[in-house]
């Protein structure tokens, strides 16, 4: 171990290394191996820095009943299909098991339980630190959706102490909920989901407005033989993009309003006797107050409200005034050498599904293999 300061002059603090790549990928889901795959074959060094302590633990940690809503034929990554019946819907563990026996069969470089804290630039190179340890690197990629860090509105500290608050991303099974009324307050696929399961065992109540709904059930013979492939192959993926007007002029409503739902339908949340709500306005004597000016006397709230990617940790001027992300299909003009892949319509509406995220990664993998010329590599 050498001690050492890095670039913000942080000198106090001993650093191991610097280790040498010719890129660092951060984040070792979908995304990142996705990334290291397409590095991999154009025979291009490079490290994964996972911060989870298994590769597929975002999956893991979430809801115990969930299943992907897209099908197994959608859920492989390029080079190795999903283990499974293409019309079976995996659950969320098979998925995460699917992602590390991912990593391990192309052997990519994934180190584990590795955070990183700080991105940075020292002349030409990029600095790492991670966990006590500086990484240098001529090219970064940041390779995760959206959904790093809950987000719920700041008046949900002004509720009951008696109601029990769960974000989505702590939510489990309704074993975690007290008795009483539960109010689901975020209407977009999680809130749904999760609304239709607690709906069996208490009476609920779902805030927030219509997201729209794809026009088919997703587990029917319509869906086979026409309807999936129509929506996940063709329209969120060669329609919703950047390179179409239509694509353009959809993006901002489907990141401000989120995805339709996919697999749950208005009737089914009807049939399962769940109350839609407008919007939650905030907290009047410690319940939540609805835009109609209703109280809800409910014992549970789940915040289904969505997440942000919580950057604080990038310490370059990359983000413009409007917080967004200044990039072009992942590659950021501005710091010559980092890329973006995983976002929410980074380039298309099927960017941050699995069987989007593959193109997005071998576009960043072709631009770093021509910026970077072979031979010229650190390790
Ligand atoms: C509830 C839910 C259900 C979904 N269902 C589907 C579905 O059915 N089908 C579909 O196609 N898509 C689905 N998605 C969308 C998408 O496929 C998933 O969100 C998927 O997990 C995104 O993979 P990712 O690799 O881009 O990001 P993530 O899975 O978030 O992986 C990013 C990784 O980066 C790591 N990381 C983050 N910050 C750091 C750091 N500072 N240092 C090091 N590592 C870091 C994290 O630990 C994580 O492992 C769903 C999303 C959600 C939220």
């Amino acid at each position: 171990m050498s001690v050492q300061s890095d670039v913000e002059g942080r000198s106090e603090r001993p650093y191991a290394g610097p280790e040498r790549f010719e890129t660092v990928i951060i984040g070792g889901g979908q995304a990142g191996l996705s990334v290291g795959y397409h590095l991999a074959k154009r025979g291009r060094p490079f490290v994964i820095l996972e911060a989870n302590e298994r590769i597929g633990d975002s999956w893991r940690k979430r809801w115990d009943s969930l299943r992907l809503f897209t099908p197994a034929r959608y859920d492989g990554l390029a080079g190795w299909p999903f283990p499974a019946s293409e019309w079976s819907f995996p659950t969320k563990d098979e998925m995460a098991d699917y992602l590390e026996a991912y990593a391990a069969h192309f052997k990519l470089p994934v180190r584990t339980g590795v955070r990183v804290e700080g991105l940075s630039r020292n002349g030409e190179r990029f600095v790492v630190v991670a966990d006590g340890r500086l990484f240098e690197a001529e090219n970064v990629v940041v390779a995760m959706a959206n959904f790093q860090r809950p987000q719920r509105p700041t008046f949900a500290g002004e509720l009951d102490p008696g109601i029990v608050q769960l974000h989505s991303c702590d939510y489990r099974n309704p074993s975690q909920l007290r008795d009483g009324g539960v109010l689901v307050v975020g209407a977009g696929n999680s809130g749904a989901e999760i609304s239709r399961e607690v709906s069996r065992t208490h009476p609920t109540w779902l805030s927030g407005r219509d997201v729209g709904h794809i026009p088919f059930r997703i587990e029917g013979l319509a869906s086979r033989l026409l309807l999936a492939p129509l929506a996940f192959r063709f329209i969120f993926h060669r329609v919703l993009t950047m390179n179409t007007p239509i694509g353009r002029r959809a993006r901002p409503k489907i990141l401000s309003n989120g995805a339709p739902l996919i697999r749950v339908k208005p009737t089914d949340l009807t049939a399962a006797g769940i109350e839609r709500v407008p919007r939650v306005a905030g907290v009047q004597d410690g319940l939540p107050l609805l835009e109609d000016g209703r109280v809800l006397e409910v014992a549970n709230v789940i915040w289904c409200t969505g997440f942000h990617p919580g950057f604080s940790w990038i310490e370059l001027p990359v983000f413009g005034e409007d917080g967004e992300l200044v990039h072009e299909r992942g590659v950021v003009g501005d710091e010559p050498g980092l890329y973006f892949v995983g976002l929410e319509f980074l380039y298309a509406m099927s960017s941050v599904m699995v069987h989007g995220v593959g193109r997005d990664a071998e576009y960043i993998a072709r631009h770093i293999a021509s910026r970077v010329p072979a031979g010229s590599a650190v390790s």
